[in-house]
């Protein structure tokens, strides 16, 4: 536990959190301000900044929850489809440094967009570049 994390306070029950579900390593509440009605955070119980951060063990629980989850956010809500992602780093977005997977319900009629807009304009890369790239990633 961190001192200072809002989220090990609510896995903690320090402070109240509308907790949803759990398993041995992961807790999931409702997202305090809501992109969408629904929306609900998979975190893991321990404090880990990033998802590298986290055992197989412990990644294996958050995902786990998150699969288990998401249709029943949908259903509950009424939803139409989920967006499911991860702000992984402050420079993608991460504003609360304790790793939390977002659950958010979508609608046909809502005026979202795809998570293909999130890393603003796409690059244009050679057959080459995105062979070098597989490489280093693999490697
Ligand atoms: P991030 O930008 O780090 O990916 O997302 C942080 C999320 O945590 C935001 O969607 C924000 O609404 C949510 N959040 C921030 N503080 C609290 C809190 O105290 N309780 C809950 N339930 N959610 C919070
Ligand atoms: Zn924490």
């Amino acid at each position: 536990m961190s001192e200072d994390c809002i989220f090990c306070a609510i896995v903690a029950g320090d402070i109240p959190g509308r907790i949803v579900d759990e398993n041995d390593d992961a807790v999931a509440f409702l997202d305090a301000n809501p992109m969408s009605p629904g929306h609900t955070l998979v975190v893991p119980k321990a404090h880990r900044t990033r998802l590298a951060d986290m055992s197989r063990e412990e990644s294996r629980h958050v995902f786990d929850l998150v699969h288990e989850l998401a249709p029943r956010v949908e259903d509950a809500v009424d939803a139409d489809a989920h967006t499911i992602a991860v702000n992984d780093g402050p420079d993608a977005g991460q504003e609360v440094p304790h790793v939390h997977v977002h659950v958010i319900p979508r609608f046909a009629d809502d005026d979202g967009g795809p998570i293909h807009r999130v890393a603003g304009t796409p690059p244009e890369l050679s057959d080459e570049e995105l062979d070098d790239i597989a490489e280093s990633v693999s490697s």
